[in-house]
């Protein structure tokens, strides 16, 4: 997401002398990670509309969504995210191998939870599995989280009677899960498409710094850290950080200074997590921070509910990963 926005607003900058590197996916649909929520749709039509017709790529826009049965005020939409990115790339070379021995200007670390080329992050790293399935059901699913120990499930419509299922989780085995046992409403394994495993970087970006490494390799995105630490989003953050690195072309400290002063609340949120994972009690000022994020995607949600998912991270998280794990 982050490495095809940042190309493609180059490109309509006049930049033309960029080279494309990408792993090969082995996964069925070619595409890794499918995650295709977004969150404001506002933000999502800037970030896009600078460079496509966003609308292009909508799937399915939702004003609510279920948190553990709780209906609540939303404005979440799911995009056709792989259509995106490769128009994006627009059909322009894409190198597979390494760039060795090449003497580039700069290199761009848009690889996210691999961070393959940007030197190790200060850390401590938190780094989530992931599964997700795509079916089809001719009911209608909606949209809905459903909190699970140290994660949780969701349930995205992408329209045409096909939702993204799938679960993250810090402790349990993530690869036993299975949307057939525990999805809401449940669903049929035949109706299964595809699924992948992937992990997802909760780190934040304070602990995932250094974002520049020998003077000419620089971060975007998830590879430093741009995903929210209790809510697991990092789409929009991961084009916003390429637009930033684009503003702060020459002036790569300020760059550094700029991610770490916007994406603050990631680390007051990593904070919250580190409380949860250490089995602390959080604090209403914890509940505020994550209120706070609800708020800046469009999520009404109240302290009262915030506690309440809280506490079910807490009795998550009281069962030893080794005995979920046996
Ligand atoms: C299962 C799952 C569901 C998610 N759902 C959502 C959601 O609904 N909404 C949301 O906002 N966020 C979601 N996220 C988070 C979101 O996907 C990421 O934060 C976002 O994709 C980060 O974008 P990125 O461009 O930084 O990294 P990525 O999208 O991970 O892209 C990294 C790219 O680097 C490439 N790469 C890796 N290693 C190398 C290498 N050595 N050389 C060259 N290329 C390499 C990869 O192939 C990939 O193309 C989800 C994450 C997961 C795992």
């Amino acid at each position: 997401m982050a490495g095809a926005y940042l190309y493609r607003l180059m490109k309509v900058d006049g930049i033309d002398s960029v080279v494309l590197f990408d792993e090969k996916k082995t996964n069925r649909c070619g595409h890794k990670p499918c995650a295709w929520g977004v969150a404001p749709v506002t933000e999502y039509r800037r970030l896009v509309g600078a460079v496509a017709e966003p609308r292009d790529y909508e799937l399915k826009h939702s004003d609510h969504i279920i948190i553990d049965g709780v209906r609540m005020k939303a404005d979440m939409l799911t995009i056709d995210k792989a259509r995106l990115i490769s128009d994006l790339v627009g059909g322009d070379v894409v190198r597979h191998d390494r760039p060795v021995g090449e003497d580039f200007d700069r290199i761009i670390d848009a690889t996210g939870v691999a961070r393959a080329f940007l030197e190790p992050t200060r850390g401590p790293e938190v780094i989530a599995d992931c599964i997700q399935y795509r079916i089809s059901n001719e009911s209608d699913l909606g949209m809905w989280f459903k909190t699970s120990g140290l994660g949780y499930e969701w349930c995205f419509p992408l329209g045409n009677n096909e939702y993204h299922l799938g679960f993250g989780n810090l402790a349990a085995r993530v690869k036993d899960y299975r949307p057939v046992e525990t999805g809401v409403p449940p669903v049929s394994l035949s109706k299964i498409r595809c699924k992948c495993n992937s992990r997802v970087r909760l780190t934040s970006p304070f602990h995932s710094q250094p974002f520049v490494s020998r003077g000419k390799v620089v971060g975007i995105g998830e590879s430093i850290g741009t995903v929210g630490p209790l809510g697991a989003d990092g789409n929009l953050y991961a084009m916003q950080s390429a637009e930033m690195l684009l503003d702060h072309w020459d002036d790569l400290e300020g760059y550094s200074e700029a991610i770490l002063k916007r994406f603050d609340w990631m680390r007051k949120e990593r904070k919250v997590l580190d409380k949860l994972v250490g089995g602390q009690v959080p604090s209403i000022a914890d509940a505020r921070t994550f209120v706070a994020h609800g708020k800046r995607i469009g999520i009404g949600m109240g302290p009262v509910e915030a506690l309440r998912l809280f506490k079910k991270a807490m009795e998550g998280r009281r069962i030893p990963p080794e005995e979920k794990k046996a």
